[in-house]
């Protein structure tokens, strides 16, 4: 007997038809794939195996995963997956699990999530499990799986771990740049679903994709579902029309500054690609920006590095074709065409590259440290 499943209450086919619905809504597919999306998840029963590894991470994306209610990710996964490993989940420990761990990569054909940075300095000293490192575990894992999906921040670019001594990567990606470790050619799946924590929608929505087409929808350069990531934060942002009128909030104990643009308390949104002001989290209820939090770009291969402090504004960006550029100095040569926001807003709408922030400034700082 698996001693590691975990049981919920059975999914009614309510329950399916509530989630295929939402998966087809999420991916923007037609409403007519409903029905062949209730008998892939159904028919799925107890397959395809799942297996969640969690590195240099705080466990938040497991943790988002498990707090949600809607759709019943829970339920869907427990009841139509079998989560063989998951160390925050599951009820074994110690050589069981590790076991468990050894039988599913032996039989493959897995789903493999992984949740946090990889470190790779040190032959990957600095996360071990179970007397082993997590970077070759994620190796051995990774070699015999269908399909990978990288879920949060840290395990698709190196999120926070990155910015500290560890040599900390994504699977794929270290930041925007692919590295290469795991001799990746393209020949199975590699999703990615950054943000920090995981979105759950994004998740259910990509392994129902699967389990239905047997392929992955459409991907960006950065392996992220266009469906989810094709969509620009202060593009479609509620506050964009304050942004317009030059109404930055700039005291947060004025009342009369609530729901103005946050671009200078540090927002990012102009970098940020991502669906969350249609998404909403917290079972949607609110994102950062409705909660008066600006945007840390938090979807983007950048950061954390290239975005922090995060709320600060950073004055310094790379604009194509111009070069760096210092926005208060702009601001104060384009004086009241700015004041109106309309200077900035040609200023940052320019910035189409990559931001680049301060990833050169800390480049610079660890290479003079060095040196
Ligand atoms: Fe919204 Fe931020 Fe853009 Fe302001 S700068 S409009 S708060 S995304």
């Amino acid at each position: 007997m698996d001693i590691f499943e975990l049981r919920t209450p059975q999914l009614t086919r309510r329950d399916f038809l509530k989630v295929a619905g939402a998966a087809v809504a999420l991916l923007g597919l037609s409403q007519a794939l409903t029905p062949k999306m209730v008998k892939a998840i159904e028919a799925s029963a107890g397959k395809p195996a799942v297996i969640w590894l969690e590195g240099q991470d705080c466990a938040g994306c497991v943790e988002s995963f498990l707090n949600s209610l809607e759709p019943p990710a829970t339920s869907l996964l427990l009841d139509s997956i079998s989560l063989r490993y998951c160390e925050t989940a599951m009820a074994g420990s110690g050589y069981q699990a590790e076991e468990i761990l050894a039988q599913t990569v032996a039989e493959g054909g897995y789903i493999l999530v992984i949740e946090g940075a990889i470190p790779l300095a040190e032959d990957g000293r600095y996360c071990t499990i179970g007397g082993r490192t997590f970077k070759d575990i994620v190796g051995e894992c990774a070699a015999n799986a269908a399909a990978i999906i990288c879920v949060g921040s840290c395990a698709t670019f190196g999120g926070i771990p990155r910015s500290g001594p560890t040599d900390a990567v994504g699977y794929l990606y270290r930041g925007t740049q692919l590295h290469h470790h795991y001799d990746y050619l393209g020949e199975k799946p590699v999703i990615n679903l950054p943000t920090c924590p995981l979105h759950v929608e994004r998740l259910v929505a990509v392994i129902v994709h699967y389990l239905t087409f047997g392929t992955v929808p459409d991907l960006d350069q950065f392996h992220r579902p266009t469906a989810f990531y094709g969509y620009n934060q202060h593009e479609n942002c509620p506050r964009r029309a304050h942004f317009e009128a030059g109404k930055y909030v700039t005291d947060w104990g004025d009342p009369e500054q609530q729901g103005w643009c946050l671009y200078l308390k540090g927002c990012k949104g102009p970098w940020a690609n991502q669906d969350c002001w249609k998404r909403l989290w917290n079972n949607r209820t609110n994102y950062c920006i409705d909660a008066n939090i600006p945007c840390v770009a938090c979807s983007e291969p950048e950061f954390y590095e290239s975005v922090s402090p995060l709320y600060v504004r950073q004055f310094d960006t790379e604009l194509p074709g111009i070069g760096r550029v210092d926005i208060d100095k702009v601001m104060a040569t384009i004086g009241g065409v700015v004041a109106a926001g309309v200077g900035l807003d040609m200023v940052i709408s320019k910035a189409t590259g990559r931001w680049k922030g301060n990833e050169d400034k800390k480049t610079k700082q660890k290479a003079g440290k060095e040196s």
